[in-house]
C-alpha cells in the first residue's frame, strides 16, 4: 500500500473507517494488524443500528449466489473461531422449515428445485410433531433446510471490536462524520470530534453509505434502505419452544423463530426508507400478527418488544465492495442487505485484501467469488 503515515490529530493513520457496525468493525479488525486504522462511529453504541436489530440467522442457501458463497466461506470461522475473545461458540444449531399453502405449490416446487440438496421435504405430521401449533388447515407442504444456525451476533461484533483495539486500532464513538474532502495527500474527514486525514477512507456507513459518498462528492451507488419489522411475543404456556426450527413462509411473507424463550415474529417487510433510526409502524405490526395467527395456533395478545431495522440494497441485491474507480482511496463496503452478519467473516477478509492490494484469500476464490462481481464500478448497480 502506498502513502502511509498521514498525521491524524497527533497519531499516524493510514485508513479511516466510517461506521462501526458489523461491516466497519470486521474490516477494522482485519486491517489493523497491517495498517494504522481509525474507526469512527456516530452513535455511543457501535451496534445501535442494523447490526443490533437482525434475526441472527446463518443460512448458506439464503440470498443471491455470491452471498451464499461468502456465507459458506464464513462457515469455517463461525465453526472454529480462533479468538481469545470468544469463549463459547458463535453458532447454535437451528432448523429451518419453509412452509407453503396449497396455493403456493408453484413456489414450493421452484424453491425445492433451486435449493436441491440444501433442503428435504418433511411430512406435515412430522412438522406438526416438532411444532404442534402449526395449523394443518393452513399448511400444505414443508421443506426443511439442513445446517442453518443462530449466530451470537453481539459476541461476533465484540470479537471484531476487541481484536481491532488489541492490535492498536482506535475507535471513536459519538463521532459523526460531517464532511469528507479530497486533499493533496488523501482525504480530510471532518467530525464533531475533530478533523482526521488519511490516504484511504472506508465507507461502512450502512444505510448512510450513499450520504457519505455525497459528502465526498463521489457518485452514489443507488443504495435503498428497506425497513424490516420484528416483534417478540410469549409462546403458548404449554409449549417448549427451544428446539423449534425457524419457520419461513415460502414466499417470505413472514417468519417466526425461537429467541431466548420468546418467539420472534416478522412480516418480512421491505419498505423503502430514508436512512434513519428505523421504528416499527403499527400497520406492519398488525400485518405480522395477522399472518402469523393464520398459520399458527397462536393468539398474540401482548407484544413484549418490537423494533425495526434497515436492510440496505443496491439493484442487484449484492454487496458493494472495492475502491471507487473515480475517487482515489475511497473504498466501499456497503449493501449487505439481509445477509451482512452471516457473510461478515469472509466479506471482511475479502475487503481487507482489496484495500491492501492483495489477491483474494484462496478459500474465497475457491467458492467462485470474483472481486469484479462486487465492484462499485460494475454495471447495473442502480435500478
Ligand atoms: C430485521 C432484520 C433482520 C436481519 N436478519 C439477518 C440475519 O438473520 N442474518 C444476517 O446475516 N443478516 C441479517 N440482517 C442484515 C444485517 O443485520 C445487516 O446486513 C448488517 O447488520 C449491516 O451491517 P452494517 O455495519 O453495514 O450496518 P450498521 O450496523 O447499520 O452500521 C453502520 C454504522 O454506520 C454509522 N454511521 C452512519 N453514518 C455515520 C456518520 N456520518 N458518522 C459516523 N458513523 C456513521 C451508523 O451509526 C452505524 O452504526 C437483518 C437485518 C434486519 C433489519
Amino acid at each position: 500500500m502506498e502513502q502511509m503515515g498521514v498525521n491524524v490529530q497527533g497519531k499516524s493513520c493510514d485508513i479511516v473507517i466510517v461506521g462501526a457496525g458489523i461491516a466497519g468493525a470486521s474490516i477494522a479488525a482485519e486491517l489493523s494488524s497491517r495498517a494504522r486504522v481509525l474507526l469512527l462511529e456516530r452513535e455511543s453504541q457501535p451496534g445501535y443500528h442494523t447490526t443490533g436489530r437482525s434475526a441472527a440467522l446463518y443460512s448458506s442457501i439464503y440470498g443471491p449466489p455470491i452471498i451464499r458463497a461468502l456465507t459458506r466461506a464464513s462457515g469455517h470461522f463461525f465453526n472454529n473461531p480462533d479468538s481469545r475473545f470468544i469463549e463459547t461458540g458463535l453458532l447454535r444449531p437451528r432448523g429451518l422449515y419453509f412452509i407453503a399453502r396449497k396455493d403456493q405449490s408453484e413456489t414450493f416446487e421452484k424453491t425445492q428445485l433451486e435449493l436441491g440438496d440444501g433442503v428435504v421435504p418433511v411430512s406435515l405430521s412430522d412438522a406438526q410433531e416438532t411444532v404442534p401449533i402449526l395449523r394443518a388447515a393452513y399448511v400444505d407442504r414443508v421443506l426443511m433446510e439442513k445446517g442453518c444456525a443462530d449466530i451470537e451476533v453481539d459476541l461476533l461484533h465484540q470479537h471484531y471490536l476487541k481484536t481491532f483495539k488489541s492490535q492498536g486500532g482506535d475507535l471513536l464513538t459519538s463521532c459523526e462524520v460531517q464532511d469528507i474532502e479530497k486533499s493533496s495527500d488523501g482525504w480530510r474527514i471532518s467530525t464533531n470530534a475533530g478533523i482526521f486525514n488519511a490516504p484511504i477512507v472506508v465507507n461502512a456507513a450502512g444505510a448512510w453509505a450513499d450520504d457519505m459518498a455525497r459528502l465526498a462528492k463521489v457518485k452514489p451507488i443507488g443504495l435503498v434502505p428497506k425497513r424490516r419489522t420484528a416483534l417478540l411475543v410469549s409462546p403458548p404456556a404449554d409449549q417448549i419452544i427451544d428446539h423449534w426450527p425457524m419457520m419461513v413462509d415460502i414466499d417470505e411473507q413472514f417468519y417466526m423463530k425461537p429467541d431466548a424463550g420468546k418467539l420472534l415474529l416478522s412480516p418480512a417487510d421491505e419498505t423503502p426508507s430514508q436512512p434513519c433510526d428505523a421504528q416499527p409502524e403499527d400497520l406492519d405490526v398488525a400485518i405480522c400478527v395477522d399472518r402469523i395467527e393464520k398459520a399458527f395456533d397462536l393468539s398474540v395478545r401482548h407484544i413484549d418488544h418490537k423494533w425495526a431495522g434497515l436492510r440496505n440494497f443496491v439493484a442487484d441485491k449484492c454487496p458493494v465492495v472495492g475502491f471507487d474507480s473515480e475517487a482515489d482511496g475511497f473504498f466501499w463496503l456497503a449493501g449487505q442487505g439481509g445477509y451482512g452478519i452471516q457473510s461478515a467473516p469472509a466479506l471482511s477478509r475479502m475487503a481487507a485484501a482489496l484495500v491492501m492490494g492483495d489477491p483474494l484469500p484462496r478459500d474465497i476464490q475457491d467458492e467462485g467469488v470474483v472481486a469484479a462481481d462486487l465492484s462499485p464500478n460494475r454495471a447495473g448497480l442502480s435500478a
